[in-house]
């Protein structure tokens, strides 16, 4: 009965049942406040949501890690180089990943590597609770491509540079800043360099870290890239899908009229480039990878085909799937049909999902927003909200606090040869970061001599 009268008095609404004495009414509210807050003790019920950036600007610690960004961005531009010249496919950023560890290991961190491979900084807070900053390691360029990272002008050139040899180099710049100036924080901060944030990668990295931190984490920032004039609030839900045609395949002159894998693949493509697509919600696809055969005077035996396929809208990746079957359905059958010799062999095909992309968004009165909001008010920046595809999916569809941030400076050329990166701004940047990471984590001032 009293825990009914005190789940009623939770609908903030309702007024009170007034035949009970007004100090049981304050208890048994106050039992009920205890009892929706399971996870938070009293003590945290009473923190402020996010600090604000002034708030935390006033502490001395805190103006020294401000101070060391513009006291060493040449170091922080070194750090991003180097980095960027250690090749880092998915799949392969075990190499990069040494050399992040070494560098937050000399910052006095605790460092982990899991087993998937990311490599793990945890600073500890004075609670349970966590927050991540995360940076991924790695980048869409096949091993062997040249990135070696050319000066022109400001610029630094590579690919890579940007996406993520910016966010790298931030997270490292956060991290050294924060020990430097001995700041203790309430949550604890786990800098993160994670692996497999792009293409087939498929998030696996952010994947494994939410996992293993799920119950504790209380909010996620992730720098990707460069910039300080956007902010990814909402996750763009993505699938990637193979499409697969096989056949018995033969000679180009002697088996000539046998049903061809690539043909019904060009037939299905033809048939499914046409398939019409909202403008709003926006949804978009693309044939990104064709592939088969072995040479040009044979039947190929098989034919492959990679899509990506993304909306504002997971209802529209749906439908456009299953245009996408019906379309390969239809372009192995014309070619069945049309085939002179089609009883010496059959077609078969079928669609992999090789990747998805949750969607997801942050809450517009989440307290990681106010966060960002606060520290870019008080760098002087202005910032739009965006909606991408990022690490931050991930968090975001579970329902956990998340964004993706440039972390500073200005790039352009991202997953292109031409790839730049240059540096000017990139202190304001950092700043923005760390005011950020700080109002989510609190800080825990030292305690004076009593
Ligand atoms: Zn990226």
């Amino acid at each position: 009965m009293k825990r009914r009268i005190a789940t009623k008095t939770l609908k903030w609404a309702e007024p009170l049942p007034p035949l009970l004495p007004v100090r049981t009414v304050k208890q048994l509210l106050l039992c009920a406040i205890l009892l929706v807050m399971p996870i938070r003790s009293p003590v945290l019920a009473n923190r402020p949501r996010s600090f604000s950036s002034s708030s935390l600007a006033d502490q001395p610690q805190v103006r020294t890690a401000l101070d060391w960004f513009t006291k060493n961005l040449k170091w922080v531009d070194d750090e991003q180089v180097k980095l960027t010249e250690i090749p880092a496919p998915s799949f392969q950023e075990a190499k990069r990943a040494e050399a992040v560890r070494d560098i937050l290991a000399s910052e006095g961190l605790a460092i982990h590597t899991d087993k998937i491979g990311n490599v793990i900084g945890e600073l500890p807070g004075s609670d349970e609770e966590v927050v991540v900053l995360a940076a991924h390691l790695d980048t869409v360029f096949p091993a062997g491509t040249e990135i070696k990272v050319r000066r022109e002008g400001g610029r630094l050139v590579a690919p890579g540079i940007s996406d993520n040899g910016t966010g790298l180099a931030g997270l490292l710049a956060v991290a050294r800043a924060i020990q430097t100036a001995k700041i203790k924080p309430r949550r604890t901060i786990l800098f993160a360099a994670n692996v497999g944030e792009e293409g087939e990668g498929n998030l696996r990295g952010m994947r494994a870290l939410i996992d293993a931190y799920r119950t504790k984490l209380r909010a996620v920032i992730v720098l990707d890239g460069s910039g300080t004039d956007h902010v990814t609030t909402k996750a763009l839900a993505s699938r990637r899908l193979e499409v697969l045609i096989t056949g018995p395949g033969g000679h180009s002159w002697s088996d000539f009229g046998m049903p061809n894998p690539i043909n019904a693949l060009v037939r299905a493509s033809v048939r499914f480039i046409n398939t019409k697509v909202p403008a709003a919600p926006r949804t978009t696809f693309n044939l990104g990878q064709i592939e088969g055969g072995t040479s040009v005077n044979s039947i190929p035996y098989e034919a492959k085909l990679k899509v990506d396929l993304r909306s504002e809208n997971e209802d529209e990746i749906a439908r456009l799937e299953s245009s996408l079957r019906d379309c390969v359905a239809a372009g192995v059958k014309d070619e069945m049909d049309n085939a002179r010799e089609r009883n010496r062999g059959k077609l078969e095909w079928k669609i992999n999902q090789i990747g998805s992309r949750p969607g997801g968004e942050l809450p517009p009165d989440s307290p990681l927003l106010a966060a960002l909001r606060s520290a870019d008010e008080y760098v002087g920046n202005q910032s739009r909200v965006e909606r991408s595809s990022t690490d931050a999916n991930i968090p975001l569809s579970l329902g956990i606090e998340a964004i993706a941030l440039g972390a500073g400076g200005s790039g352009g050329g991202a997953h292109s040869l031409q790839e730049w990166y240059e540096p000017a701004g990139r202190d304001m940047g950092l700043k923005r970061v760390l005011l950020t990471l700080l109002g989510v984590a609190g800080f825990a001032p030292e305690k004076g001599p009593s």
